[in-house]
């Protein structure tokens, strides 16, 4: 069976670091058939907007997206692009992990996790947002419903399942936001009975940071409400080395779209040093999505593989001297073996 994603190379590094991908998964014989369409400043350049109509039928026609970064203008009255999209498919599960590679700055080099973030209600509301008159007393409304937590919880289980995890920490702050957090952690434990052979933990955000800090390797999968997990999954890139090798999806019910958490890289556009790394393991991630878990596994096998022993060909970004394509050539060669 043959399936089609859309792509989007993006701004800036994007079409680089997206020809770097889609050639290392082609030596995967995924099957996968891919069709190009533009988003971001090169659709602003060429459609005269941001998300053409054609990139949305598509995404919706083919249900799968793999994004390069895109550029929302500052300053012109344009919303981010990656919001709209968020908005228009109800992507609401926000999936980060966060996996140590070799070869990477960072405290720890055995954690494997995933942050699952809920992505459309919490803190993030544009409504129930004021300010007095006299611009002293400012108001924010947190919304979070049985609706919205018990999908983004089963989304977790699910998840969690599939890959074979162990556990799953729903992270909460119900001993002082009773209303919201307090439903949103009944909620989650009503959804962990359905999964009794996945271990369920609660944890309060402010223990769960200092435990990610102290002992990540404890964490298996995360699942939390929407601000805590834009600072938790945040903090776990760190854990990790950064942002150099961070894969995110954008999940709903009828739309995935996989990118890499780092932006469109102005500074290095061009120059043929971009690391390929965070598209590709967003690639992987789909992969997994796509019940091609095998061949997602081997990816990140190679990016380790490559890490370890190739160090020469590897982007300046991870130590080495190499380019962007001898990264891509080091990834084939390795698939290849
Ligand atoms: P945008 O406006 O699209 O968010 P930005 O420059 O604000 O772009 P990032 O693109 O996230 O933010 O880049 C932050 C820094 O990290 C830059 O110096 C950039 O060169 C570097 N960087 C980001 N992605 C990569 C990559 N894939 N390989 C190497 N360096 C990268
Ligand atoms: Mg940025």
């Amino acid at each position: 069976m043959s399936q089609t994603i859309a792509v989007l190379k993006g701004d800036g590094i994007g079409p680089e670091i997206m020809d770097a991908t889609l050639r290392v998964l082609d030596a995967l014989d995924c099957g996968l058939t891919y069709e190009f369409f533009d988003a971001g400043l090169t659709a602003l350049e060429n459609h005269g907007t941001l998300i053409p109509a054609e990139t949305l039928e598509a995404i919706e026609k083919h249900r799968i997206a793999l994004k390069g970064p895109l550029t929302t203008p500052v300053g012109k009255g344009f919303s981010s692009i990656n919001v709209q999209l968020r908005r228009h498919f109800d992507l609401y599960a926000n999936v980060r992990p966060a996996i140590s590679f070799p070869g990477t700055r960072s405290r720890y080099d055995d954690i494997d996790l995933i942050t699952v973030r809920e992505n459309t209600e919490g803190a993030y509301l544009s409504e129930g947002q004021s300010i007095t008159d006299d611009g002293d007393t400012a108001l924010s409304t947190i919304r979070v419903t049985r609706q919205g937590s018990e999908r983004i919880v089963r989304y977790a289980f699910e998840l969690a399942r599939q890959r074979g995890r162990k556990k799953v920490t729903a992270v909460h702050k119900a001993n002082i936001i009773k209303t919201s957090s307090g439903l949103f952690l009944d909620v989650a434990r009503e959804v962990a009975g359905d999964y009794p052979e996945i271990e369920f933990q609660e944890m309060i955000v402010d223990n769960a940071c200092m435990q990610l800090v102290m002992n990540p390797q404890q964490f298996d999968v995360i699942v939390t409400t929407n601000l805590f997990g834009d600072i938790l999954s945040d903090l776990c890139a760190g854990l990790v080395g950064g942002l150099g090798l961070a894969p995110g999806a954008n999940i709903g019910a009828d739309a995935a779209i996989f990118e890499a958490v780092h932006g469109s890289a102005p500074d290095i556009a061009g120059r043929k040093i971009a690391n390929p790394c965070a598209l590709l393991l967003a690639a992987a991630d789909m992969l997994d999505h796509l019940d091609m878990v095998d061949k997602g596994a081997r990816v990140r096998g190679a990016i380790r593989e490559v890490l370890d022993s190739a160090r020469e060909q590897v982007t300046p970004d991870m130590g080495g001297s190499g380019t962007t394509d001898t990264f891509a050539d080091a990834l084939v060669a390795h698939l290849q073996r």
